[in-house]
């Protein structure tokens, strides 16, 4: 995300929005300020906050836009027409390409927002970015009871982590995917604290040698998420799967668990 926030940010500034096309209607969570409010306004900054995307125009609405998983933004050079599958909105610019935000795949998350200056919206009760100091005191020093799975997941913790990352950084910190906060001792919560930001880090350095939106398919940017039957890049075993809370996480059993295989709850309920 803040590889894309980049690069629309170096696309648009100083574009002005001249027209909005709702190609998705149930995707805008926002009656007032209308969906058209900021056309006629200049683009001022792009940003991220989480996995928000932030349009802020000069002197008008902010345009906020979540892309959930299977979400991706166009940017598109000659103004188009279509109305390609999973569509969701189309922000039509002078001075600028024209941006259309698609989304693939099922589950319908992707949405936007108009907010007037100073509504927060989506962001209300966002957690701390992953390389804030209230993060890292929160990793130290904190005693949630929750896995730390579970944990890196929710918004209102720490903004910005999504599931796939999150496999990926219980595998470089070598720790189980059922382990909680509180269980972890100070060694432990560094090496989480630092498997976070080196994940982060090189998300981003992938995702700027990108020039389109965010790939299709994102089981390539990772290294363990959604690679379970394929061997562990540090020690060759085989990764595996196991579903918790309606996820499938993946992990290697000899470097996270001791080389215990994870029973899946879903699984155990069935034969029990
Ligand atoms: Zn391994």
């Amino acid at each position: 995300m803040q590889g894309l926030a980049e690069r629309v940010e170096s696309a648009l500034v100083g574009a002005t929005l001249t027209g909005v096309e709702a190609l998705q209607f149930s995707a805008l969570k926002t009656v007032v300020p209308a969906a058209d409010a900021a056309v006629g306004h200049k683009v001022e900054s792009v940003g991220r906050r989480g996995k928000y995307l932030l349009i802020d125009f000069l002197e008008g609405p902010r345009v906020v836009l979540h892309l959930s998983q299977g979400g991706r933004v166009d940017l598109e050079e000659t103004p188009k027409r279509t109305r390609p599958k999973g569509a969701v909105v189309r922000l039509r610019f002078d001075g600028g390409p024209d941006v259309l935000v698609k989304e693939f795949g099922t589950e319908r998350k992707a949405a936007w927002w108009v907010l007037a200056p100073g509504d927060l919206g989506p962001l209300d009760g966002l957690g701390p970015e992953p390389f804030s100091e209230e993060f890292a005191s929160l990793i130290r020093t904190g005693d949630d009871k929750r896995r730390v799975h579970t944990m890196l997941r929710d918004q209102r913790t720490v903004a910005g982590i999504g599931r796939g990352h999150t496999d990926d950084i219980l595998h470089l910190a070598q720790l189980s995917p059922y382990a909680t906060l509180s269980s972890l001792s100070a060694d432990e919560r560094e090496r989480l604290l630092t498997a976070v930001h080196e994940i982060l880090e090189d998300a981003l350095v992938g995702e700027r040698k990108r020039t389109g939106g965010l790939p299709t398919k994102l089981s390539d940017r990772f290294v363990v998420h959604g690679r379970a039957g394929h061997p562990c890049p540090r020690c060759g075993d085989d990764l595996r799967r196991v579903s918790y809370e309606s996820h499938e996480v993946a992990y290697c059993p000899t470097c996270q668990t001791g080389g215990k295989v994870l029973a899946d709850r879903r699984l155990s309920r069935l034969i029990r």
